[in-house]
């Protein structure tokens, strides 16, 4: 007895089978990124219930499409039994698909149990029709309906499980590929099965009257159709659903760690660092045991920021974080207060020397010099330490007296640290006095200047003076800008204080002139922060052609240390400078780093040795002798004029001589004198020649 195959049902079939695919596709897509132990039983229950049904459907659509000439029905029973076996199937499959790791071995196991399953359902499902005498089925088309489903078992196992990894990209479209393969597999293992199954003449079937078939046929498409659309719906929302609350969750973590962690660095903040002192006070009260704080900031930072831009400062201040991590011990914390200021918190100390070595420890670090893209920088800190309980028993005592030990360590040299002493605080009073005293200091006419004369080494004739500043406040008394100057250079109002001494300088000098004095030449220090003016030399010649000053009359110092912080810029400047007519003088040398390649590129008038090597002739014997007679020698070569500060000996005075110094300055020939004082000076010397 041959049948005959209803067209649209086979479709409806196929179109079944490649949903019931999707579905699974899509639900082990979602299992595989669910965490939570609960919602996945649910997904993974409810997954293997529609796609078995789904499953399920297919074949007993396909099995509705095959009509025979005689009335058929299906036995309730069996059919639920068929049905039971595939959402049994389908559990089976879901497991296996999101497992962590599929192994051939398990893959093949896998496949033959799935398809035997697939096959179980779709032979259970030819029972249900009861069918006297007994269908009969071919061999080899059996074998084959059975090695059809363990093939597409295996491959939609493969492929589900390689799609429900997260990564993916396209993932809808390759979904959507996939699952029409594998329903034409499905499709395909069913009519094989099928045509397996011969009835023989005569045949009826057992259960004709249970179940009508077109009805039936017609309940299970919709009621499959419905199940697995429903199922798609619910992943997708859920999935969507668990993507947002995912990224509120992530945003709120992002807004916790932005409020505790800086960002630039990504260690504590300020608000943290605060929390973990207290906390520390709160152990070391109880435990008896002691800590230090550690704080710093980097030496000249300003200058970087300004001269070198913003990226660079940032990139410099990551380098400097990542150096104390890697300074401190595994219990230690380390934090960015904001700006260049960041705090080492050192637990169980055993002694204040702990906190000292690790403080040699951080600027040995920093000594190797940190590389920022292109430049290499010479980069250091300043660092003062604070020690729980002898030197407060609070958060804010502890951190401004740490505070006050770093401006000390400043003061003291710079790339140095300081222990906080109760004689610091009067000092921090003192530098909160000088700040007010610099605000009004402009206006209130309190700076002067003094000339110090310089004289030539061999004639001892008056060569020239450099113009020095002094603050005299009606409050605090005179200041010598040893104690200003770092202040106004870190609140930026040396810039103004700058063009003031120039302009006062060149003042002077007019006068002298208007007096027919005898012209010299006069030295103005420039500072740090000046040097990164980006109009500075034209801002300058604007003052002294107002003054009516000849450029060529006056001669720039720049201290050796600053010039070298960043050599190419300071070539540039130099030839600025040079091409308006000034002249320029590299001061304090032998402080600094000085490479010989720049020094020579500066091309400088002069080289002022720093008073410590004057005072070395005296002090340290041949080797003194031997280094100021070095120098002089290397900026002769270098055709430079070498001026010696902080002549204070007759010795001194000699020994320079002999050196042919071209040039001295100090307190045996003569100290800074009033602008009168230089001016009668002058006036004396056109007197005597
Ligand atoms: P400097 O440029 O090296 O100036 C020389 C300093 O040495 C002056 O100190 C001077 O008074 C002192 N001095 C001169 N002869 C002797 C001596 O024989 N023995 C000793 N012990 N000291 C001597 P002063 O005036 O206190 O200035 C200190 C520093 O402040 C200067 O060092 C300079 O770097 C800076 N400075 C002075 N005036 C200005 C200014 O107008 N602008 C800027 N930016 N810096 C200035
Ligand atoms: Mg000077
Ligand atoms: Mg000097």
């Amino acid at each position: 007895m041959h049948g005959t195959y209803n067209f649209w049902l086979v479709a409806a079939s196929l179109v079944v089978a490649t949903l019931a695919s999707y579905t699974a596709l899509d639900i082990s897509g979602r299992l595989a990124s669910l965490t939570q132990s609960r919602t996945r039983h649910v997904w993974l229950a409810g997954g293997a219930a529609s796609m078995g049904i789904g499953i399920w459907s297919m074949h007993f659509i396909g099995v509705l499409a095959f009509e025979l000439p005689i009335p058929l029905g299906y036995d309730l029973k069996i059919t639920a039994g068929s049905l039971g076996i595939a959402v049994l199937v389908s559990f089976f499959a879901l497991l296996v698909i999101t497992s962590r790791r599929l192994t051939a071995k398990r893959l093949v196991a896998s496949s033959v149990l799935m398809g035997a399953g697939i096959a179980a359902m779709h032979y259970t499902g030819d029972a249900a029709m009861r069918m006297l005498p007994a269908i009969e089925y071919d061999p080899r088309l059996f074998a084959a309906s059975i090695a059809i489903a363990v093939v597409a078992s295996g491959a939609a196992l493969w492929i589900a499980h390689t799609l429900s990894d997260a990564n993916q990209t396209n993932v809808l479209a390759k979904r959507a590929g996939s699952a029409l393969v594998m329903g034409i597999a499905i499709t395909g293992m069913h009519y094989t099965g099928n045509a397996a199954a011969e009835f023989l003449p005569g045949s009826i079937c057992g259960a004709a009257n249970d179940v009508d078939a077109h009805w039936l046929a017609t309940t299970i498409v919709l009621f499959t159709l419905a199940i697995l659309i429903i199922t798609l719906v619910l992943s997708r929302f859920d999935a969507r659903t668990a993507l947002l609350a995912g990224s509120v969750s992530r945003l709120n973590g992002q807004i916790v760690r932005m409020a505790t962690f800086d960002t630039l660095t990504d260690l504590p903040n300020r608000r943290t660092m605060n929390e973990r002192i207290d906390r520390a006070i709160r152990n070391a009260r109880r435990d008896g045991s002691r800590f230090a704080i550690l704080f710093m900031d980097l030496d000249g930072f300003k200058t970087i920021n300004d001269s070198l831009g913003h990226t660079v400062g940032d990139e410099v201040l990551k380098a400097f974080s990542r150096c104390l991590q890697d300074c401190v011990r595994g219990g230690d914390t380390v934090a960015r207060l904001g700006g260049d200021e960041f705090v080492v918190m050192l637990e169980n100390l055993h002694a204040p020397t702990d906190a000292e070595k690790m403080a040699e420890r951080i600027l040995d670090a920093m000594k190797k010099g940190l590389v920022v893209g292109n430049h290499p920088l010479q980069v250091m800190a300043s660092i003062g330490i604070a020690l729980y309980p002898q030197d407060g028993d609070s958060v804010e005592s502890l951190l401004k007296h740490a505070d006050v030990a770093m401006y000390e360590a400043k003061r003291g040299g710079r790339s140095t640290y300081r222990f906080f002493e109760a004689s610091m605080n009067e000092a921090a009073v003192r530098t909160l006095q000088i700040q007010q005293a610099l605000h009004e200091a402009l206006n209130g006419g309190h700076f002067y200047l003094l000339f110090q004369p310089k004289f030539r080494g061999t004639s001892g004739e008056l060569a020239g003076a450099e113009a020095l500043i002094r603050l005299d406040h009606p409050e605090i008394g005179t200041l010598t800008p040893l104690e200003f100057i770092p202040i106004a250079e870190r609140s930026g109002q040396i810039v103004q204080i700058g063009y003031w001494v120039v302009r006062e300088a060149c003042r002077h000098m007019a006068q002298w002139r208007a007096e027919g004095r005898e012209q010299v030449k006069v030295a103005i220090n420039l500072s740090p922060r000046q040097m990164h003016e980006a109009d500075l030399v034209a801002n300058i010649m604007t003052i002294v052609r107002d003054e009516g000053v000849q450029s060529e009359q006056i001669m720039f110092e720049i201290t050796e240390s600053v010039a070298m912080q960043d050599a190419p810029r300071t070539i540039e400047m130099i030839r600025a400078f040079q091409e308006s007519g000034f002249e320029i003088a590299i001061d304090d040398f032998g402080t600094g780093y000085s490479s010989l390649a720049y020094l020579q590129r500066f091309r400088a008038k002069q080289l002022k040795i720093d008073r410590f090597f004057t005072n070395g002739l005296d002090e340290n014997g041949q080797e003194g002798r031997a280094i100021v007679s070095a120098i002089i020698a290397l900026a002769h070569s270098l055709d430079m004029d070498v001026v010696a500060e902080g002549v204070e000996t007759g010795s001194q005075l000699d020994r320079l001589q002999d050196m042919m110094c071209d040039e001295m300055q100090g307190f045996l020939l003569a100290m800074p004198l009033s602008a009168n004082e230089f001016g009668t000076m002058l006036q004396t010397r056109e007197v005597s020649v």
